[in-house]
């Protein structure tokens, strides 16, 4: 029986083992977990808001590793600061219940621990080895087959083979406005990057806060925040406008720095990667958990469905290609797209906006590509 190793519990990886469970539960596998066994230091960890799609709420309730407050969002709007052009996306257009949800990392994170928890009741040969940082150099020998899923944020990682500094960085947090904007999701475009209001968990009155800009621009606004929340309100008013309400107040303000950072292969003799760990993206269309979770999902029914490690692989690396390369490429062009100052392509993203509205198909192929992935 092959011995597998899964390196790294963040969502991704702990999904991967679930999944693979859940399919072999017979499996031999072994993860390696850098947090303890106690659930606190997730609860109290990251709370940025992650937008999942519909795709990945089905995937992550088929073990019971949906979070309980997570909104749903039925509407989304997508315009173009100081620039004609807008589009609109509504879940009846694609016959879904929901085009997505928001959840935070904490908890998302949280439950898939505990439905991993439950499952590997079940699994004799699984062992989760918490507190376990391990090297760079003790990795590839862990076991038959072994799974980077170590993830990381931009800027903290080594640099992969395609690789793009945007020089963007986000504010992350919350906003309380004077309107209720009910399952409705904004994303504006502005000179500096795009600016999301996203459904919150905390209320109907409340948005969650995805601001990117220069980096310098953004630690300046974060310092405004601290010195003067309520300029700093004025001023996110003046790059969103008043579509969403009029912001009341702000908090849990907290900066990211954005990038691109991707490997060209996933697979190298009997390693493979997934997650960030495999590809690092904008978080401008939403996708890098949604990309990572098709990673984990797609893999761990590799490994339940070929005879060895080589054969699983090999196949796994054909089924994620397109996925990977469409789910980059068009994130990356959207990253870069609505930030160039050049009039042919200012132009050129009025039309594109104004044309998806008017082009159904063309809007639903795109919007079915986020929810679900390329297959
Ligand atoms: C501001 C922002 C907004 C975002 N918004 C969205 C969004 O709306 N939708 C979306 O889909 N994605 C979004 N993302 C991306 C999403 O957060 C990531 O794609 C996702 O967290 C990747 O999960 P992961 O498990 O691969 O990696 P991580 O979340 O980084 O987890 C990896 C885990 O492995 C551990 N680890 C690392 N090295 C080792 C080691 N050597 N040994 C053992 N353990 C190790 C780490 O401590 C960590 O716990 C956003 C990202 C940012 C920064």
């Amino acid at each position: 029986m092959k011995k597998i190793a899964i390196v790294g519990g963040g969502p991704v990886g702990l999904a991967c083992a679930a999944w693979l469970l859940e399919k072999t539960p017979g499996a031999h596998l072994d993860l390696y977990d850098r947090l303890p066994e106690s659930n606190d230091e997730i609860k109290n960890g990251d709370s940025r808001s992650i937008a999942v799609s519909q795709g990945s709420h089905l995937l992550l309730k088929n073990i019971g590793a949906w979070p309980n407050n997570s909104p749903a969002i039925h509407k989304i709007h997508v315009s173009h600061r100081g620039h004609f052009g807008r589009a609109i996306v509504r879940r009846e257009e694609l016959q879904q219940e929901a085009l997505g949800h928001i959840v935070q990392y904490a908890e998302i994170h949280l439950s898939i621990r505990q439905a991993l928890q439950k499952i590997s009741k079940n699994a004799p040969n699984f062992r989760w080895h918490y507190s376990q940082k391990i090297d760079k150099l003790d990795k590839s020998s862990l076991a038959d087959m072994v799974i980077h899923a170590e993830g990381g944020l931009f800027k903290q990682q080594e640099w992969q083979e395609i690789y793009r500094d945007y020089e963007q960085a986000a504010i992350v947090g919350w906003v309380k406005t004077d309107r209720i904007n009910q399952h409705l999701a904004w994303e504006r475009f502005t000179e500096e990057g795009p600016l999301a209001l996203l459904p919150s968990h905390k209320g109907h009155e409340y948005l969650n806060l995805v601001w990117c800009g220069d980096p310098n621009a953004t630690q300046k606004r974060l310092e405004l925040f601290s010195e003067n929340p309520a300029t700093f309100l004025i001023e996110l008013q003046k790059a969103f406008g008043t579509r969403a309400g009029h912001f009341i107040e702000a908090g849990e303000l907290k900066s990211y720095e954005l990038g691109l950072n991707a490997r060209k292969e996933i697979v190298q003799g009997h390693e493979v990667w997934i997650g960030n760990a495999a590809q690092t993206m904008h978080p401008v269309a939403g996708q890098g958990l949604n990309l990572g979770l098709r990673d984990a999902h797609t893999l761990a029914e590799s490994i339940a469905s070929c005879a060895s490690v080589h054969e699983a692989l090999n196949h796994n690396q054909e089924l994620r290609k397109t996925d990977r390369n469409a789910t980059i490429a068009s994130t990356d062009f959207l990253a870069r797209i609505f930030t160039s100052q050049l009039k042919p392509v200012i132009c050129a993203r009025g039309i594109a906006l104004s044309s998806l509205q008017i082009l159904s198909p063309m809007k639903q192929s795109l919007t079915r590509q986020m929810m679900f992935g390329q297959r």
